[in-house]
C-alpha cells in the first residue's frame, strides 16, 4: 500500500492511493464555544439538499450535544472501541489509523449502523455529564459540563469514503478538494456508509446509492460560503482555503488560525483522514476528553484561543466569523478594525474589534419629550 504524509499526526501512513492534493482545499473552522445549538445550520442544509424522498432521515449538517449525543447512534464510541488504544507520543500518532486496522482484505476498518441509529438525531441532547440533586448547585464550576458539536463532511485529505469504494465512484475535485460521489457509478453497495468513521456518507433507499455533503460547490465556485456557515445563527463557522502544509499563508484566516496559532483542531485525528473541519476546543470541557476527541495539542489551543484579547490578528481573523457570505483568501488589522479580502483581492468585509456605542441623550430636544424605558 502507498505511504502517504499526514501532518495531522505527524507522520506517514499507509493509503490505498497516491498522495494526490488539490489545488486548493476547502476547509472550516467551527468554534464550539459560540454554538447554541439552535439547528439552523441543519434546517439550512435539510431544506437546500435533502428534502427529497429517501432523505428523511439524512442531516449531512448536524449538531450532537457531547458527551452524549450522536447521529448516527454512538459512532465514535463504536469506531473508538474498535480502534483499540490510540497513542500518542507528544505530536505523533503512535497507534494505528482506521486505514492500518483494516482486516484481511478489507481497505478501511469500519461498521455500518442500523437503521435505528439515525432515527434520533437529538438523541442525547442538552445532556450533561452529572446528576445535580434537587435543590443543589454546582460547587466548581467544571464538575458537570457538556457542549454542541457541530458536524458536516470533512472534505478529508485521505477519505476513507474514497478509499472504500469498489466502483470508484467517489473523487476529490482538483480544484477545491471537494469529496463528491458520482451518482451514476455509485451502485449503493454502503461501503463508503461503512467506512466513514465521522459517518457522514448515507444510503437513500429511493435512488438505491449513497448520497452527502457536497459543500455547497456551486456556491464556492461562485466566491460564496456554503449554506450552513452563511445561516450560522452563532457565528460560529469560517470556511475558506487551506493551502498545503508547506506553502502556508500567514495572511489566510483559514491558514492563520490552523497552522500558525493552532487555535483549531481536527476531530478525531488519529483516524488518519486528514479531515478539513477545524474546531476551536470547548474551554470547560477535561483536558482528557478533549485530547481524545482532538489530539495531543487541546490544552495549547485553548490557553492560546483564552489570550485572544491580546493578539490583534488573532482577533481579526475570529472577527470575520458569520460576518460576509464571500470566501476571505486574506485579511489584515487597519487599526481596530478586522479587513477580509476575496480571491479577487476586493474587500468583502471589514469588523470593528469593539461594536460602536451610541448613547441617546435622555432629554430629546427636537419633541420636548424625555426618553425612558417603558419596561
Ligand atoms: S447555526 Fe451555528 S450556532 Fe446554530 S447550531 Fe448550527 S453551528 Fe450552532
Ligand atoms: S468525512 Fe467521511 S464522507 Fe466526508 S470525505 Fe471524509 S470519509 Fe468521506
Amino acid at each position: 500500500m502507498p505511504k502517504v504524509k499526514n501532518w495531522q499526526i505527524n507522520r506517514t501512513m499507509e493509503y490505498p492511493y497516491e498522495e494526490n492534493r488539490p489545488k486548493k482545499q476547502v476547509a472550516y473552522i467551527f468554534d464550539t464555544n459560540k454554538c447554541i445549538e439552535c439547528q439552523t445550520c441543519s434546517v439550512a442544509c435539510k431544506t437546500t439538499w435533502t428534502s427529497g424522498r429517501g432523505q428523511e432521515a439524512m442531516f449531512w449538517n448536524n449538531v450532537e450535544t457531547k458527551p452524549y449525543g450522536f447521529y448516527p447512534t454512538a459512532w465514535d464510541v463504536k469506531i473508538l472501541e474498535k480502534l483499540g488504544p490510540q497513542k500518542w507520543n507528544n505530536n505523533t500518532y503512535t497507534g494505528k489509523t482506521i486505514f492500518e486496522a483494516a482486516p484481511q482484505g478489507e481497505r478501511v476498518l469500519g461498521y455500518l449502523p442500523e437503521d435505528e441509529d439515525y432515527a434520533s438525531p437529538n438523541i442525547g441532547e442538552d445532556e450533561i455529564t452529572g446528576i445535580i440533586n434537587k435543590g443543589a448547585f454546582f460547587k466548581n464550576i467544571h464538575s458537570a459540563w457538556m457542549f454542541y458539536l457541530a458536524r458536516i463532511c470533512n472534505h478529508c485529505t485521505y477519505p476513507a469514503c474514497l478509499a472504500a469504494c469498489p466502483r470508484k465512484a467517489i473523487y476529490k475535485r482538483e480544484e477545491d478538494g471537494v469529496v463528491l460521489i458520482d451518482q451514476s457509478r455509485c451502485r449503493g453497495y454502503k461501503e463508503c456508509v461503512k467506512a466513514c468513521p465521522y459517518k457522514k456518507t448515507f444510503y437513500n433507499i429511493i435512488t438505491r446509492t449513497s448520497e452527502k455533503c457536497i459543500a455547497c460547490y456551486p456556491l464556492l465556485e461562485r466566491g460564496e460560503q456554503p449554506r450552513c456557515v452563511q445561516t450560522c445563527i452563532g457565528k460560529i463557522r469560517l470556511q475558506g482555503w487551506l493551502s498545503k502544509p508547506e506553502k502556508i499563508d500567514p495572511d489566510n484566516p483559514i491558514d492563520y488560525i490552523v497552522h500558525v496559532k493552532k487555535v483549531a483542531l481536527p476531530l478525531y485525528p488519529q483516524f488518519g483522514l486528514e479531515p478539513n473541519v477545524y474546531y476551536i476546543p470547548p474551554v470547560h470541557v477535561p483536558e482528557k476528553f478533549l485530547k481524545q476527541m482532538f489530539g495531543p495539542n487541546v490544552k495549547k489551543a485553548i490557553e492560546t484561543y483564552r489570550k485572544v484579547h491580546s493578539d490583534k490578528k488573532l482577533l481579526a481573523a475570529l472577527l470575520l466569523f458569520g460576518n460576509t457570505p464571500y470566501i476571505i483568501t486574506k485579511f489584515k488589522v487597519e487599526g481596530e478594525e478586522a479587513v477580509g479580502f476575496n480571491e479577487k483581492g476586493e474587500e468583502v468585509v471589514r469588523v470593528p474589534f469593539q461594536e460602536p456605542f451610541f448613547q441617546r441623550p435622555f432629554f430629546d430636544k427636537e419633541n420636548e419629550v424625555y426618553r425612558i424605558n417603558t419596561t
